[in-house]
This record gives C-alpha cells, sequence and structure tokens, in this order.
C-alpha cells in the first residue's frame, strides 16, 4: 500500500475498451488500498490530427496557440477516463495541468516544469479520491497554457511522482518493457528486469523508444523509480532505478539507428586548427556531430571523416564546402551506413566486451567503419544492409538464449 502515480500513453487510451481497460487497472490498484494519481496522454492520434488541423489553417500559427490546441487532447482522455471510473462506483476527480499545479517557463511547444504546487492534487487524495491528471501540459506565469514537448507525459507523470514523493511511478504502454533488442526483428530478445537510469538515457537516444528522455533524466535527478510495463498484458515490467540488485549482464541491450550519414574530408593540412574551423561552424548552425575520426598524419596531410543524423546531412555539406581553408578538398558523403551499437553499465569495469563485439561481425563477415566508445557504450557503423544480420549476430553473442 503507498501512493502510486500511474501513466498512460496513447495507444493504451485510444477508443472506448481501452478507456475501460484502464479505469479497470486503476480502479483495482485503488480497490488493493493504494492512493492512485493517474496520468494521461491524448487518446491515439489526436496529438497529430490536431496539429494537421492547425497546418490547414495557419502553418505559420504562433506556438502560444499551437499549445492552445494540442493541450485539448489531454483534456478529452482526462474528462473520459473520470467517467469511466465513476462507472466502476470509485470516487475521482479529473484535473488540467494547470488545475494539478504544473508551473512551467514561457517555452511554448517545449516548456519545462519549474515546480508543481501539489495542494490541490493531495486534498483529493485525503479525501480518497482518484486523481486524473492531464500529461503534457502546464501553465506559464502570464497563466497561459504551454505544452512539454512530444512524448512529455511521460515527464509530466515523473515530474509529478517526485513532486508526490510517490512510492512508484508506473509508466504503461503497447509494449510489456524494455528488451534487449527490437523483439520484432532479434527472435532471442528478451524482456529486462532492471535497468539503470544511463542505461536508459544511452537506449532512448539510440532509438529504442519506450520513455522520453526528458522523464528518465527526471527519474534520475529525484531518485524516482520507474516501471515501464503493458496496459494490455498484466505482467511485470522493466524498472529504471540508480543500481541495486542488478542482475549480472554485461550488455543490456543492442541498437541499430539508420538516421546517419557520414561526411569524409580527404587530404587536408595536417596543420593545427582545422579540426577546430570545421567542428565550430558547425557547432555554430546547431548540428549535432556524433562520431569523429581523424586520419594518422602521412606527408603533411589528413583525412577527417564524421557523422551526422541524416537530417542534418545536406546542410552540413553545405557548410563544409563553404569554408574557406576547404576549397577544392575532396568532400564524400555517404548515407547508406548504419549504427550499431551495446550499452551496458557492466562495460565499464570488464574489459574484452569491444573484442566480442567485433568477433560477432568478424564471423559474419562484416565490415567496421568507424568505432567509438563511452563508459557505457560501444558504437560501430557499418553498412546499412548488414544491420539487422550484425544486430542479430551481436545480441547472441552477448546475451546468449536463456
Ligand atoms: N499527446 C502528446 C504527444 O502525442 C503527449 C504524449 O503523448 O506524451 O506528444
Ligand atoms: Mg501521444
Amino acid at each position: 500500500m503507498g501512493l502510486i502515480v500511474q501513466k498512460f500513453g496513447g495507444s493504451s487510451v485510444a477508443n472506448a475498451d481501452r478507456v475501460n481497460n484502464v479505469a479497470s487497472i486503476v480502479t483495482d490498484t485503488y480497490k488493493a488500498g493504494n492512493d492512485v494519481v493517474v496520468v494521461v496522454s491524448a487518446q491515439g492520434d489526436t496529438t497529430d490530427d490536431l496539429l494537421k488541423k492547425a497546418q490547414e489553417i495557419n502553418p505559420g500559427a504562433s506556438k502560444r496557440e499551437m499549445d492552445m490546441l494540442l493541450a485539448a487532447g489531454e483534456q478529452i482522455s482526462i474528462a473520459l477516463l473520470a467517467m469511466a471510473i465513476e462507472k466502476v462506483g470509485c470516487p475521482v476527480v479529473s484535473l488540467l495541468g494547470w488545475q494539478a499545479g504544473f508551473n512551467t517557463n514561457s517555452n511554448h511547444s517545449t516548456a519545462r516544469i519549474k515546480n508543481i504546487k501539489t495542494d490541490r492534487v493531495k486534498t483529493a487524495i485525503d479525501k480518497h479520491q482518484i486523481v486524473v491528471v492531464a500529461g503534457f501540459q502546464g501553465i506559464n506565469r502570464y497563466d497561459d497554457i504551454t505544452t512539454l514537448g512530444r512524448g512529455g507525459s511521460d515527464t509530466s507523470a515523473v515530474a509529478l511522482a517526485a513532486a508526490l514523493h510517490a512510492d512508484r511511478c508506473q509508466i504503461f504502454t503497447d509494449v510489456e518493457g524494455v528488451f534487449t533488442a527490437d523483439p520484432r526483428k532479434v527472435k532471442n530478445a528478451k524482456k529486462l528486469t532492471e535497468i539503470t537510469y544511463d542505461e536508459m538515457l544511452e537506449l532512448a537516444t539510440l532509438g529504442a523508444q519506450v520513455l522520453n528522455n526528458r522523464s528518465v533524466e527526471m527519474g534520475k535527478k529525484y531518485n524516482v523509480e520507474i516501471e515501464v510495463l503493458s496496459s494490455l498484458k498484466r505482467v511485470s515490467g522493466t524498472i529504471v532505478k540508480e543500481v541495486a540488485n542488478m542482475e549480472k549482464m554485461l550488455v543490456r541491450g543492442v541498437t541499430k539507428d539508420t538516421n546517419v550519414a557520414r561526411i569524409s574530408i580527404i587530404d587536408l593540412p595536417d596543420t593545427p586548427g582545422i579540426a577546430f574551423r570545421i567542428f565550430s561552424m558547425l557547432a555554430a548552425k546547431n548540428i549535432n556531430v556524433d562520431i569523429i575520426l581523424q586520419s594518422v598524419g602521412r606527408e603533411g596531410s589528413k583525412d577527417i571523416a564524421f557523422t551526422v543524423s541524416k537530417d542534418c546531412e545536406e546542410e552540413a555539406l553545405a557548410i563544409i564546402k563553404g569554408i574557406a581553408e576547404l576549397q577544392g578538398k575532396k568532400v564524400i558523403s555517404d548515407d547508406e551506413i548504419a549504427k550499431v551499437s551495446v550499452v551496458g553499465a557492466g562495460m565499464e569495469t570488464h574489459p574484452g566486451a569491444a573484442a566480442m563485439m567485433f568477433e560477432a561481425l568478424y564471423e559474419q563477415n562484416i565490415n567496421i567503419q568507424m568505432i567509438s566508445t563511452s563508459e557505457i557504450k560501444i558504437s560501430v557503423l557499418i553498412d546499412k544492409n548488414e544491420a539487422d544480420k550484425a544486430v542479430t549476430a551481436i545480441h547472441d553473442k552477448f546475451i546468449p538464449n536463456a
């Protein structure tokens, strides 16, 4: 028994059946003797549909009005869910972001939560009401509605759990938890029982779309244990936390990212200042560079290659071609590549993970084009067509079939 925050994503409340299903999960938790605060997203594709409506009328609409519009999606879900809970016969109250005390800054469409004044939510809990709160939204100091950015309801839930000192924050979604690889692609992928915040952040940025990044950062900052689990199957999910009782695993997950382009600049003068010139020009245009490789200088010249996301490829190329010192140099770009990565906090203290990964690739005769490492991650750049084969081979090397 305790205070539990439960968050349900758009797919979990997509239609009447799903809303009734959520109501039964919530009321079962309540009837077991817990205080329950629920955070919900807009139903199904509602947010996308609202975006389309705005596009039809004014593609250049102000962010203030966009927030006013998009926040409506969550207003619908909280009311419908509260009605479904009423029907089961449990006391309930629905609250919009501002009513639940979510104060944000004024960055419309990507607002940050400044604080949560929990008085109203706490009063409702004291009255033994189930509290249903609209995710993704808040209010700024001018009393204007703000939204937290796409997928922001996860952050609303974790922030509210932190502010209420909840015993648990459960994020219900349409998958059963966090897997060691994409279960649709890798036959032996298994559900993790636990994962650290840092590992989850690496997996999230590498494309495992289960939890919104900011919610994981928030969980880490305020030490909120987050459980990711399915709203459709009642089985335990994956717990995201700092450390403690972690099962012994060298590698927690293998991911693939095909949104990568590599740009190489050949035969640069091997003199100081060239790398600075290139990367400061890219940074000035807010282009995020991932892996960087510089060849050993020979006969006064060297090559530099780096990767950016595919969406930035054209812009990065234009910037490079505009740099005076690089005039006449050969610039090659390639987006038929993929980044395959292994993530695991266990690698920090165990040497040999890189060798294992490279062995798996060698056994499949896959050539590595670039390598980068951090304390808990190793990434390689390979041919895009070999990415799925590589993920399976690496996965099965580190995480043998249990
Ligand atoms: N409804 C918002 C979105 O689709 C917020 C969320 O789902 O978390 O981005
Ligand atoms: Mg959504």
